[in-house]
């Protein structure tokens, strides 16, 4: 394949970098970010061509930056998105879709997208050992990958994380090391780990590429879509990356000629009012995001308190005319149950998140209610079992005999009190 990629880029002063396990720019700090030639890209990407590919992210190889083929995860992506008119029709909207991420291939989330590009890079950059800091899901699809690749793993984690996500990332035999600390530390640490063994960390030294790979869940909504652009889209935010990712990617497609621009989707951000950086640097208007210190929500997941994209997440939701909201614990699982009901989709508590922002928009007037809604569903809900526990109860438990259901079946559909 050709080389499309011109480099590393600081989007805060512009500076240009070669390929390199590198994350931020020497002269200010700045996140650096993968540049392509988009001129050189078009003659080779057509709808027919990526089309005729298998179902998978790697049907936009062109648009990601690894150089041969892709040896982790080769199968990550082409989740569906889903026409949510059962959904649409208790939320009160015209036009409702669900991008699913909640079954994503092999680890359940949209880290899959990020990591399958990461560990492929790590693998070209000659790392034998990589790793993470991560709130969960990430740990998980790194543990996942390394296994399938053959890689040594570190991961790093908050040790107070749900039992199944720290279950679901040992299970691969992956090195597991709980901290006892904020996601913040966890990260600060890995980066001093990552420096001095020379280990690949997907969200520290190839962060520019691991962002990269979510650029692919938002060419699949336009493909999907019948290559066209949503009109709002609601996403959850941790770091901040995934957001402006799904935007970048919408901008890409018109640059490469795949869809016409111009692009003028708004982009909605969601978080937790227990850890929301994001979502009140936009409310209050402020330039910069104030940290959270400590962090206290049921979504662990999104549970960054100083988020490494805020700045930019924030800049570009202003930018595109949308907003950002957070919401609180008894609302997140209300509306984990709310999609589970209306839509047979059992997402993680970033879902219940999502949801309950997007209804609060809507509300709101911020998001019109006849326009085009795409909400962003990136982690399965088995893994945040203990969230919902309590909200959904026990099931009726009766003797093996038809007499049993008889009388639980009559209980259930007593005739209604006659009124007086
Ligand atoms: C990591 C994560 C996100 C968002 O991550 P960003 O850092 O903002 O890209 C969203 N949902 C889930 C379930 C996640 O695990
Ligand atoms: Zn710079």
């Amino acid at each position: 394949m050709p080389e499309f990629v011109l480099g590393l880029k600081c989007k805060s002063c512009g500076k240009l970098y070669p390929k390199q396990p590198i994350n931020f720019c020497t002269e200010d700090f700045g996140p650096l970010e993968v540049v392509y030639d988009y001129e050189a890209i078009r003659p080779h990407v057509s709808r027919e061509k990526i089309e005729r590919r298998p179902k998978t992210m790697w049907r936009y190889r062109e648009l990601l930056p690894i150089d041969g083929e892709p040896t982790v995860g080769p199968q990550v992506g082409g989740t569906p998105l889903i026409r949510a008119d059962r959904l649409a029709e208790a939320i009160g909207v015209e036009k409702l879709w669900i991008k699913n991420d909640a079954v994503n291939f092999p680890s359940l989330s949209f880290k899959d997208r990020v990591v399958s590009v990461a560990l492929s890079k790590a693998r070209e950059f000659g790392f034998t050992t990589v790793g993470c800091a991560s709130t969960g899901n990430l740990a998980n699809s790194v543990a996942a990958n390394a296994a399938q690749a053959g890689l040594d793993t570190f991961i790093l984690v908050p040790a107070d994380l749900e039992r199944a996500k720290i279950l679901g990332t040992s299970v691969y035999g992956a090195r597991l090391i709980g901290v006892t600390g904020t996601y913040d530390e966890v990260n600060r640490l890995c980066s001093q780990i990552a420096l001095k063994y020379n280990f690949g960390f997907v969200n520290v030294n190839l962060r520019p590429f691991y962002g990269e790979g979510s650029k692919s869940f938002g060419f699949e909504i336009a493909e999907d879509l019948g290559w066209r652009f949503p009109q709002h889209v609601v996403c959850p935010m941790a770091g901040g990356s995934l957001i402006g990712k799904i935007h970048k990617a919408f901008e890409e497609l018109v640059a490469v000629g795949l869809v016409e621009g111009p692009v003028t989707t708004k982009m909605y951000g969601a978080q937790a009012s227990g850890c929301n950086p994001i979502a009140d640097c936009v409310k209050s208007g402020r330039e910069r995001h104030k940290p959270v210190r400590k962090p206290n929500t049921i979504c662990k997941s999104l549970a960054i308190g100083d988020p490494a994209d805020g700045y930019f997440s924030a800049k570009l939701i202003q930018q595109t005319g949308g907003w950002a909201e957070d919401v609180n614990d008894d609302e997140i699982v209300e509306n984990m149950l709310l999609l589970a009901r209306t839509e047979g989709v059992f997402a993680e508590t970033a879902g219940g998140v999502t949801l309950a922002v997007a209804r609060k928009l809507i509300e709101q007037g911020r998001i019109p209610r006849d326009e085009e809604i795409v909400i962003c569903i990136t982690g399965n809900g088995l893994k945040t079992q203990d969230a919902i526990a309590e909200a959904v109860g026990e099931p009726a438990i009766i003797k093996p005999s038809l007499t049993a259901f008889d009388e639980l079946f009559a209980e259930a559909h007593q005739p209604e009190p006659m009124l007086v």
